[in-house]
C-alpha cells in the first residue's frame, strides 16, 4: 500500500485537516518482481550456459586435431553463439534499465582507436555481405567516456549499415572533431528509410516492415540502446535517410564530458 498525505486549509490558511490517499500498488509491485525474476532467468539459465558453448567452440577452432571443413562449421556456430549472447545482451539492458537512465562509466579513452577497432572488427562480416567499408579518422581523439558502452554503439550503427545494404553497396565511416563537439558519421548505400519510420527509429523494439520482410536478424533493440548510450554522453544521435539510396546516422557529442 502507498499513502500520501495534504493538509487542507481554510481560504485564510488556517489547517482544517488532513487529506489521505490509499493506493493499491500490489500489481505494480508483483510486475517488478515478475521482471526482476525474468532478468535473472535470462542472466543464469541463458547467459551462462552460451558463454560455456562460446568458449569451447573457441577451444575446438584452435585444435590442430580438428580438420579444415570442421573448423569452418565451428566458426559459424561460433557466430551465431556471438548473435545470441548479443541479443541477451541487448533484452538484459532493456528490461534491467525499463526508461532509467544507463549508468555510465567514464575513463580518458581514444574515442579514434575505439572506432578504428570496431571498423576492423566488422571487416569480415562486410566482406561477407559483399560491402566495402571506408574509415576517415583522426589520428587520435582523446576524451573522457565509457569506452565499452560508446563501442558497443559504433559496433551497432555499423553493423545496422552493413545489414541494411545490398551486396556491391558501400559504407563510410567518418570521425571529426572541432573544439566543442564530437562527430562521428555512419553513412550507408543501403535500403534507406521512409521519412515516417525515421521518427520511430530509436524506440524500443520498432523495425521497418521493409527489414522485417527481408528477414534480417534484429530485434529492434539496438538502436534504443545505441540513443540511450548517446544521450547518456550527453550527446545526440539523428537519422537522414532516402528510401532506396541509403542512410546516415550521426552521433554529437560534447568534446568536454
Ligand atoms: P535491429 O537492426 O536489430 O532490427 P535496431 O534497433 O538496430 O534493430 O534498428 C531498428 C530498425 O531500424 C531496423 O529493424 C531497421 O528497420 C531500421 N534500420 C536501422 N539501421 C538502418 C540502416 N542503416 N538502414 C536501413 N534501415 C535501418
Amino acid at each position: 500500500l502507498s499513502v500520501s498525505a495534504r493538509a487542507v486549509r481554510t481560504r485564510d490558511g488556517a489547517f482544517a485537516g488532513a487529506a489521505l490517499a490509499y493506493n493499491d500498488v500490489t500489481d505494480f509491485m508483483r510486475a517488478l518482481k515478475v521482471k526482476d525474476e525474468f532478468v535473472a532467468l535470462v542472466s543464469h539459465e541463458l547467459r551462462t550456459p552460451l558463454t560455456s558453448i562460446v568458449g569451447y567452440v573457441q577451444i575446438l577452432e584452435e585444435d590442430p586435431a580438428i580438420p579444415p571443413h570442421a573448423v569452418e562449421q565451428l566458426r559459424v556456430v561460433h557466430r551465431n553463439a556471438e548473435r545470441l549472447r548479443r541479443l541477451i545482451g541487448d533484452l538484459l539492458d532493456t528490461a534491467q534499465r525499463d526508461g532509467s537512465p544507463m549508468p555510465i562509466n567514464r575513463s580518458d579513452a581514444d574515442l579514434a582507436a575505439i572506432v578504428v577497432e570496431s571498423v576492423e572488427a566488422a571487416r569480415p562480416t562486410a566482406a561477407g555481405a559483399g560491402v566495402d567499408i571506408a574509415l576517415t579518422a583522426p589520428e587520435q581523439l582523446r576524451m573522457s567516456l565509457d569506452a565499452q558502452r560508446i563501442a558497443q554503439a559504433v559496433d551497432n550503427l555499423l553493423s545496422n549499415a552493413i545489414k541494411y545494404t545490398e551486396p556491391g553497396g558501400a559504407v563510410t565511416v567518418r570521425l571529426a572533431a572541432d573544439e566543442r563537439d564530437v562527430e562521428l558519421e555512419v553513412v550507408d548505400t543501403g535500403i534507406g528509410i521512409a521519412p515516417d519510420d525515421c521518427d520511430r527509429l530509436f524506440t524500443r523494439f520498432f523495425r521497418t516492415e521493409d527489414a522485417a520482410r527481408r528477414a534480417v536478424a534484429g530485434a529492434g533493440l539496438g538502436l534504443s540502446i545505441t540513443k540511450d548510450i548517446v544521450e547518456s554522453h550527453g550527446g545526440r544521435v539523428d537519422v537522414e535517410s532516402e528510401v532506396g539510396r541509403g542512410s546516415t546516422f550521426r552521433v554529437r557529442l560534447p568534446s568536454v564530458g
